[in-house]
């Protein structure tokens, strides 16, 4: 299949009910991880890349790796998504290239730490949604401020600092028209989200629900969302790894999310432990071997297992079969004829 537009994909997600994994890459091996868990499962996906992976991979290199992705498995329909865009202009090259949903992380100063005002955030997305929409290509903001740092991106803190007002939410996405909302619910980035075990309530499932209820169209995300599993890290310090202890998002509360309209769920940190860990295991036991090949492979297949369990877990897997892809020229059709417009339900106050 070709790449298809986010905004197809999480419209289906929708209808379906179900939540869609984006899954960071930086490298080959990750994306074979992804493709091959969205194969067993018969799973649509999403790929992204952030700001820090395309300079670590080079742009071209990590472009046309997804390209083969979607030449090798032409019956999954992956949308291709630039990761925390932090201004227009990295926005505008990743559409340039070819993807075909990009995040305007405008809750952030360009600098991707310090929090910028709602204007600033309003100003600068609805610039790129005016220039995506033109091409079919799918915006993802955001409003609120998410906790942690990862790839150098983010305003530090715990997540429950700059929780997402609802009546800001509402103001923000008619203002801008973005197809999807990452809101700020208590997550974090990275591997240190929560220092003591969640006690089953770790998001603010009210605010979730209350944003849902007036923009049934616009599609939530939640960012921040690994489950940071004991056994993961476990492996790593078990061969030599040293590990904070440290809590996730428990998958319970990510699936309360999705039935309470988050399509978009994205998940770094699970791929990155599993990957580490696997590749640990081999050069700790086998500290004789030397060939990349010995440990990257355990390392894919110890990724594809997460993100396989994560594509059952969200909902997503069994609905590949479910549509064709729209071209992205249609897509762009309905942005101008407005058949695609997000009108919130309740006006802004
Ligand atoms: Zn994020």
């Amino acid at each position: 299949m070709p790449l298809v537009s986010m905004r197809q994909l999480l419209d289906e997600a929708a209808k379906g009910g179900y939540g869609v994994g984006a899954f960071n890459v930086n490298d080959m091996e990750q994306i074979q991880a992804i493709m091959a868990a969205a194969k067993e499962t018969n799973s649509p996906v999403i790929i992204q890349a952030s700001r820090g992976a395309r300079s670590f991979a080079q742009d071209r290199f990590l472009f046309h790796l997804i390209l083969a992705a979607a030449e090798l498995y032409p019956e999954i329909p992956i949308a291709m998504h630039q990761d925390h865009g932090n201004s227009f202009e990295t926005c505008k090259s990743a559409i340039d290239l070819g993807y075909t949903s990009v995040m305007m992380d405008g809750s952030l100063k360009e600098d991707g730490k310090t929090p910028a005002s709602f204007e600033e955030n309003v100003a600068v997305t609805k610039r790129v949604v005016d220039f995506a929409h033109e091409r079919g290509v799918t915006v993802e903001g955001e409003i609120g401020v998410l906790g942690g740092v990862e790839d150098g991106h983010g305003a530090g803190g715990t997540g429950l600092e700059h929780v997402t007002d609802p009546d800001q939410a509402v103001e923000f996405a008619e203002k801008t028209g973005v197809d999807a909302l990452a809101i700020a619910i208590g997550t974090s980035h990275g591997a240190y989200k929560f220092t003591k075990k969640p006690d089953g309530s770790v998001l603010k499932m009210d605010v979730l629900i209350a944003i849902h209820k007036r923009l049934p169209n616009t599609h939530l995300v939640m960012h921040g969302s690994s489950s940071v599993p004991k056994d993961l890290q476990d492996i790593i310090n078990k061969y030599g790894g040293k590990l904070k202890e440290t809590w996730g998002v428990p998958v319970e509360e990510i699936q309360l999310g999705i039935r309470n309209g988050v399509r978009k769920v994205n998940v770094d940190t699970d791929n990155r432990l599993a990957m580490t860990g696997a590749i640990r295991k081999v050069l700790w036991e086998t500290p004789e071997k030397f060939d990349p090949r010995d440990y990257l492979k355990p390392a894919r297949e110890a990724m594809q297992k997460v993100v396989a369990q994560r594509m059952t877990q969200f909902g997503q897997a069994g609905h590949a079969g479910d549509y064709k892809a729209v071209s992205i020229a249609e897509i762009a059709k309905g942005y101008k004829n407005g058949s695609l417009s997000t009108r919130p339900l309740v006006a802004a106050k």
